[in-house]
């Protein structure tokens, strides 16, 4: 890890403890699911690329050799956020319980590359 700034403790107190990708997976549904099924995934799928590009140029604006200000390090935290609650987005209108896709991981283990 880097020397860069730790995000701020958590102080929502309707925040789920501990953060799990499960919990926010449901947080998402709760307070999302209604807008994002209507929405539906193709319109979704490119909120969640826009998302991806935003946190292309995060990562480019802290890249080795860079200087980035306060505001452009913060900004990275949140646009890594941005993609996973995106991406938890995807699943829910999908039917796609990322705990259980992520036993492949978890559970079952990957060997090699990602793939
Ligand atoms: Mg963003």
């Amino acid at each position: 890890m880097s020397d860069a700034p730790m995000t701020p403790p958590n102080t929502n107190p309707a925040a789920p403890t501990p953060l799990t990708i499960a919990a926010l997976q449901r947080l998402i549904r709760d307070r999302y699911y209604a807008t994002d099924h209507a929405r539906g995934t193709p319109a979704t799928f490119m909120w969640f690329i826009e998302e991806i590009g935003e946190l292309s140029t995060a990562l480019a604006n802290n890249a080795p050799g860079k200087s980035p200000t306060a505001e452009q390090r913060a900004n990275l935290d949140e646009e890594f956020a941005d993609v996973i609650a995106w991406l938890c987005t995807l699943a829910n209108i999908n039917n796609v319980d990322l705990t259980v896709a992520l036993e492949k991981y978890t559970v079952r283990g990957v060997e090699g590359v990602k793939s």
